[in-house]
């Protein structure tokens, strides 16, 4: 058993909590405007970047095409798509800083050593509003910390902050704790004494509480059981809820969730990308009991499978099954995990766990619908089912287990333009900032834009480092 050695007293002047995206860029941004700064990851080195690691492309306003992007995407049609998503429940002001401030976002990550994919390798799918990362979230994590250790940023992994102290509309003080032994986890190894700090400024960037299950189960009750964690077990909120309980003014709503549908085989964090089930509209959809409940052909988007992971939570046990038969495997996208197949309906059952007699009603009923599926009239289905469809009658047949997937959550900390930490009252914090994921509910309290959260990460990130720099400056 290793001692416990306490790690060596620092004295930042802006001390930075969490790094994912949110946190690099205000930290790198912060050192860049001469501040003293500490970054503390509580993940160990090897999962450091929290569910940045798993994002892969991010949303920005331009006026013309380039290497990245085709077309254009004004300001005023970013807007008006985040007003459509939002249904306009996002603040307007910060959403100006936002789509302003996005237009550089390229040009900030290239200049910080992170690479992107030039649209002319045609590897991944056509956007013209947003840009992919190359390598993905991991490489872009990789590059910033890279550059954050070569400005002089003091990082520490690890190390995890707890207890804010609030005084008026300041932050006086705050914990960090580490494990005795580096790599083990705390409850093992026990942890250090601990220090408090008192930094001039402080940047939360220690994204939501989607790996919280306590949290989620209060909020989301007995079904937040059947949830599966795309991002990181990281994500506690510690702080969120701490602060919330000390009078910071709260954004969104702890109810509110952005499930996507997922394997149900995943493991239960940090799944990522890889896990989504799309193939809705290929096939036919039941849940544990062998019921059709929704529409497979009414969501046809690119946002299906977000669609799918609401629904799945509301179906019992939050299991649901996305049956295709060998035509629809085919043209089904590829899926992380093969699918449970069997060469009869009866067999399928028996692999799924389901009364055999109720799946194949259910079966029956949809292929003599589609049969009968004439090109200007609905089948006489219950749900219906809009849009044409194939019988699903050549064997094997195949099933996808699904449940709903956590991406981010929607609780979080009110913040003015200048990204600081508001109390009830409205008043800013002077001294606390907040990005990223932990404030995205100011800008987004429902609904989702693709890549909106990694340009929030990014754009607030930079805006609360620069004006934590300013603050210990002044
Ligand atoms: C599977 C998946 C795919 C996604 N794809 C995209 C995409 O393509 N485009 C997009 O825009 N968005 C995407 N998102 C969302 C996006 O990745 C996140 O919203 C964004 O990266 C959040 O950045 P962040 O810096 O706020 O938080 P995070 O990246 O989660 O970083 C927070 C960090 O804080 C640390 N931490 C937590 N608590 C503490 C504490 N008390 N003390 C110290 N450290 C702490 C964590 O370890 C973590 O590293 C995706 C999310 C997932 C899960």
């Amino acid at each position: 058993m290793l001692a416990c050695v306490p790690a060596p007293m620092k004295s930042p002047q802006v001390l930075v909590i969490g790094g994912g995206i949110a946190g690099l860029c205000a930290a790198i941004s912060a050192r860049r405007a001469g501040a003293r700064v500490l970054l503390i990851e509580s993940a160990p080195r090897w999962r450091r970047g929290g569910n940045s690691r798993h994002g892969r492309n991010f949303r920005f306003f331009h006026d013309q095409p380039s290497a990245l992007v085709a077309g254009s995407y004004p300001a005023d049609e970013f807007a008006a798509d985040l007003t459509r998503a939002t249904d306009g429940n996002g603040d307007a002001a910060l959403a100006c800083v936002l789509i302003n401030r996005s237009r550089a976002a390229p040009r900030w990550l290239l200049e910080a050593g992170v690479a992107l994919q030039a649209r002319a390798r045609g590897q991944l799918p056509f956007s013209r509003k947003t840009a992919f990362l190359l390598g993905g979230g991991q490489a872009m994590v990789n590059a910033l910390y890279a550059r954050a250790e070569r400005l002089g940023v003091d990082i520490r992994y690890e190390c995890a902050a707890s207890k804010p102290r609030l005084q008026g509309n300041r932050l006086t003080g705050i914990d960090l704790r580490s494990p005795c032994q580096p790599g083990v986890p705390g409850e093992m190894a026990g942890e250090t004494p601990g220090e408090t700090l008192a930094p001039g400024a402080v940047v939360l960037a220690c994204g939501g509480a989607q790996g919280n299950a306590d949290w989620l189960r209060q909020h989301c009750g007995e079904r937040a059981e059947g949830f599966i964690n795309r991002g990181t077990p990281e994500a506690r909120g510690e702080l969120l809820i701490d602060l919330l309980a000390k009078g910071a003014q709260a954004v969104g709503d702890p109810r509110r969730l952005y499930l996507v549908a997922v394997d149900a085989r995943s493991p239960v964090d940090d799944g990522g990308i890889v896990t989504r089930i799309r193939g809705m509209p290929l096939g036919l959809v039941v849940d544990g009991d062998g019921r059709r409940r929704h529409d497979e052909g009414a969501d046809q988007g690119s946002t299906r499978y977000a669609l799918w992971g609401q629904r799945l939570a509301d179906y019992p046990g939050q299991i649901g099954y996305l049956l295709l038969d060998a035509e629809g495997l085919k043209a089904a996208p590829a899926a992380l995990y093969p699918p449970l197949s069997a060469p009869d309906l009866p067999r399928l059952a028996r692999l799924l766990g389901m009364d055999a007699d109720a799946l194949e009603t259910t079966w029956l009923t949809y292929n003599a619908a589609m049969r009968a599926f004439p090109a200007s009239h609905s089948p006489p289905l219950d749900p219906p089912r809009t849009q044409p469809a194939r019988p699903l009658a050549t064997s094997p047949f195949a099933a996808y287990p699904m449940r709903p997937g956590l991406t981010f959550t929607y609780h979080g900390l009110a913040v003015d333009t200048q990204a600081r930490v508001r109390l009830a009252s409205g008043e800013p914090i002077i001294n606390l900032f907040a990005a990223g994921t932990l404030m995205a509910p100011n800008l987004c309290p429902q609904g989702y834009l693709s890549g909106l959260m990694l340009t929030i990460g990014l754009v607030f990130g930079c805006l609360a480092g620069e004006e934590a720099a300013r603050h210990v400056r002044n």
